[in-house]
């Protein structure tokens, strides 16, 4: 967390990298400044949340004007650690953790980018795929580096918890947990839950149930 900025509020934090990704983009097309109302319209955030958020961020909208790219072009850069490179392993070399070692593309600068992967099938260790070296699990806490400091987990669900608690002893930092397994993990470990199949049984209800 940056010291100089009082503490952001999760609700808030979790809209960041939106309004950096539109912010970038600004930037790239020679934008100087952005009203909250352009703003709420590109990201779909009512234009209210946009300037109580955006008080976090030390950035003073001027009514007329609007706030400055520049300046918040750099305050997200150095709020989501875009500058430096966060480096994360990948454990279950399977269809969807395959799809990501393709990918590993995920921010724009390359932020953040998937080192190394891990798996227990022999058919797929001392493998490449997208690049991206397959390893045996049993040699994680070797070939795990300190430097990674987050796990993206594509096992089997039943596989999760397991694995994390090796994670943990290791010494990883955060999971990106796209198994449906609800995880036990110690305070200081961060765990962001992404299950494809409740946001599907989700969306499918809304749309039914809330059809306007
Ligand atoms: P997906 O669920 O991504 O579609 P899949 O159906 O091909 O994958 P799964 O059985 O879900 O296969 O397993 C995903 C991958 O996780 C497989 O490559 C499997 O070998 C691997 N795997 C299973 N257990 C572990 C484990 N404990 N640690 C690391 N990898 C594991």
């Amino acid at each position: 967390m940056n010291m100089e900025q009082p503490k952001i509020p999760q609700a808030t934090a979790k809209r960041l990298p939106l309004y950096y990704r539109f912010i970038q983009n600004l930037h790239a097309s020679g934008k100087k400044r952005v009203s909250s109302a352009e703003l709420s319209e590109a990201v779909k955030v009512d234009s209210a949340t946009i300037r109580r958020d955006f008080s976090y961020f030390g950035a003073l909208g001027k009514k007329g004007y609007g706030y400055n790219v520049e300046y918040l072009l750099s305050f997200f850069r150095r709020t989501l650690s875009q500058d430096e490179l966060t480096k994360v392993a990948l454990f279950g070399v399977g269809n969807l953790g395959t799809a990501f070692l393709h990918y590993n593309n995920f921010t724009k600068n390359n932020s953040a980018k998937i080192m190394m992967a891990f798996d227990i099938d022999p058919n797929k260790i001392g493998k490449e795929v997208g690049g991206v070296p397959i390893y045996h699990l049993d040699d994680v806490a070797q070939k795990l580096t300190s430097d990674v400091t987050i796990a993206i987990l594509t096992v089997p669900a039943t596989r999760a918890q397991e694995l994390v608690d090796k994670l943990v002893d290791i010494g990883i930092q955060g999971i990106l947990n796209f198994t449906p397994a609800r995880l036990t993990v110690p305070e200081h470990i961060r765990v962001h839950h992404i299950d494809l199949a409740i946001e599907l049984q989700s969306l499918i209800y809304f749309m039914k149930n809330y059809p306007e």
